[in-house]
């Protein structure tokens, strides 16, 4: 079949794929290669350099890797809450699976390879403003423990994309055990075809839940139920780390619970529950304080292609599968409660025994003052390393003066305090003293005074749950100026240094450039939004 008529949009009944033919690039150079996840897959970073030409062919599309058959999988989803029935994979083709050296397998995906069955009006391309930004991204979410894909190369094709501007095109290869979304089950159940939402509910429960799913009628209700986990999950760890996925459509949310297409996301400046970052998204249906409401949402469109399972036959759903269906889904606020309370818990040192009503008494007043003074979040996160050590020498005798001078460290970045600051501080350094403090010596010396080498320990784990480095919109920008201006170097160590690095309270001689992500944000950096388009 000549690959123009394998390319041609179409709609697609009664099959959730279609054989893709990426195309060959005109001038494709590799640019960035990650070594997580080469790793992965088994490969040797160096490998890919070492014939950097034919690794440039072969991650954008232009030579066949292996014996891949590439295809390009089909489904549907909920667009800001509206049915838009099918979308498919527009510009991403799927390479084929990968077993890495643990037996873990993994679907290879090139992002930006050209036009598929699935790509509508558009193009089938990508550019590499948004390939540096997803390459970059779901590394670094990874390294901060958020469930995520993975990437392994980046390749700058040479092709001229037409967008807002003419921009230079890209091809991402990512990585993930699967990347079927709710939209997958949503598109056969909205066309009545109940033999194929099956199919792909027995497909999904045999290769990626078998482990904690016994075959058997049973087994519908607990996919979603460990969708629903996952899930919880995987957003909780979005709000602890202030990462805003942008778009939340139930075509972008994985089964696994994995951070998929990345496109407009962004990481929290100052704390902000209203914050957008979606330019396309005025009304903030997707703001970061929305996110756990969303993810529910969209949890009851999967719920509905499951129970149409459960009770097998056509007809309305039985009450027991409704019942069934609202318990499982009542497990998602206290699913994420729990993980949101777990992370939150290690982010302010208290490694020891979990109380109930933490997140009320000691995180949220937190929260409440950042949010008054649009506090940055990652830098005081990372500041507070230093309150172990502030309760510490309050004990000593200090008077408060080192809460004093972290609360001062913190509103120094601070956006949204216009006026005299001193007031805010003094409130900081009493919640830190009167409400933390007890709290911390609770957890850390059985409630009695915390000494300077217990809170150096604690300080010092702190410093492994609070990034120094945090992938902002502004410092993608940065790496994208630099590439476009010619050191495309950069965006492999701008990955080691968001990676390996995030933790770290110093930086190798030859990433130093990377010293000015961890500073205060740039007056330009400030408010930086990106459109869904890209
Ligand atoms: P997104 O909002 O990025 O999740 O994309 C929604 C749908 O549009 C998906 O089906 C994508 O595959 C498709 N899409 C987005 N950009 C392009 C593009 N440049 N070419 C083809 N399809 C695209
Ligand atoms: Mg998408
Ligand atoms: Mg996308």
């Amino acid at each position: 079949v000549p690959a123009a008529r394998l390319r041609a949009p179409r709609t697609v009944r009664g099959a959730l794929w279609s054989w893709a033919v990426p195309e060959r690039q005109p001038a494709p150079r590799l640019v960035a290669v990650s070594a997580g996840g080469a790793r992965l897959v088994g490969l040797e970073p160096g490998a890919f350099w070492r014939d950097a030409r034919a690794a440039a062919e072969a991650w954008s599309g232009g030579r066949r890797v292996g014996a891949s058959h590439p295809w390009a999988h089909c489904y549907g989803g909920h667009q800001f809450g509206v049915w838009a029935d099918q979308l498919g994979d527009g510009r991403a083709v799927s390479l084929g699976e990968a077993v890495g050296p643990g037996g873990a397998r993994w679907e290879v995906q090139l992002k930006g390879a050209g036009p598929t069955p699935y790509s509508r009006f558009a193009d089938g391309y990508a550019v590499r403003r948004s390939s540096i930004r997803e390459f970059l991204a779901a590394e670094h979410l990874a390294a901060l423990r958020v469930p995520s894909s993975r990437s392994l190369t980046l390749v700058f094709t040479g092709r001229t994309v037409r967008r807002e501007a003419d921009e230079l095109g890209a091809v991402v290869a990512r990585l993930a055990p699967s990347w079927v979304r709710f939209g997958s089950f949503e598109l056969p159940a909205a066309r009545r075809d109940l033999g194929l939402v099956r199919a792909l509910a027995d497909y999904v429960v045999r290769h990626h839940f078998a482990d904690v799913i016994a075959a058997g009628p049973d087994r519908y209700a607990g996919l979603l139920r460990a969708v629903v986990r996952r899930t919880a999950a995987m957003v909780a760890r979005w709000q602890a780390v202030g990462f805003c996925h942008g778009v939340m459509n139930t075509d972008n949310m994985s089964v696994l619970g994995l951070t998929i297409d990345y496109g407009p996301f962004a990481f929290l400046d100052a704390y902000d529950p209203g914050f957008i970052c979606n330019h396309s998204d005025p009304g903030g249906r997707y703001a970061f304080g929305e996110q756990p409401r969303v993810a529910l949402w969209n949890l009851l469109r999967l719920a509905g292609p499951l129970a149409a399972l459960m009770d097998e036959g056509a007809g309305p759903p039985s009450a027991e599968t409704v019942a069934a269906v609202q318990a499982i889904l009542g497990e998602y606020g206290p699913a994420y409660r729990d993980e949101y309370a777990h992370v939150m818990r290690r982010k302010l040192g208290l490694f020891g025994a979990p109380r109930a009503g933490d997140v009320e008494a000691v995180v949220q007043p937190l929260l409440d003052l950042l949010a008054e003074a649009r506090a940055d979040y990652s830098h005081a996160l990372r500041a507070l390393c230093d309150a172990p050590h502030a309760v510490a020498a309050a004990a000593a005798g200090d008077g408060g003066a080192a809460a004093e001078r972290l609360a001062e460290r913190i509103a120094q970045r601070s956006l949204g305090l216009g006026c005299d600051p001193g007031p805010w501080q003094r409130r900081l350094a009493a919640y830190l003293l009167d409400v933390y403090g007890p709290r911390l010596r609770e957890d850390a010396a059985s409630g009695q005074p915390l000494s300077a080498s217990a809170a150096a320990a604690v300080g010092e784990r702190m410093r492994g749950e609070n990034p120094r480095l945090v992938l902002r919109n502004w410092v993608a920008q940065d790496v994208i100026e630099r590439a476009a201006a010619g050191d495309e170097a950069w965006v492999g160590k701008a990955l080691e240094a968001l990676t390996t690095h995030a933790f770290a309270d110093q930086l190798p001689a030859d990433l130093a450039d990377a010293e000015k992500y961890a500073g205060p944000v740039p007056a330009w950096g400030e408010g930086l939004v990106c459109s869904c388009s890209s």
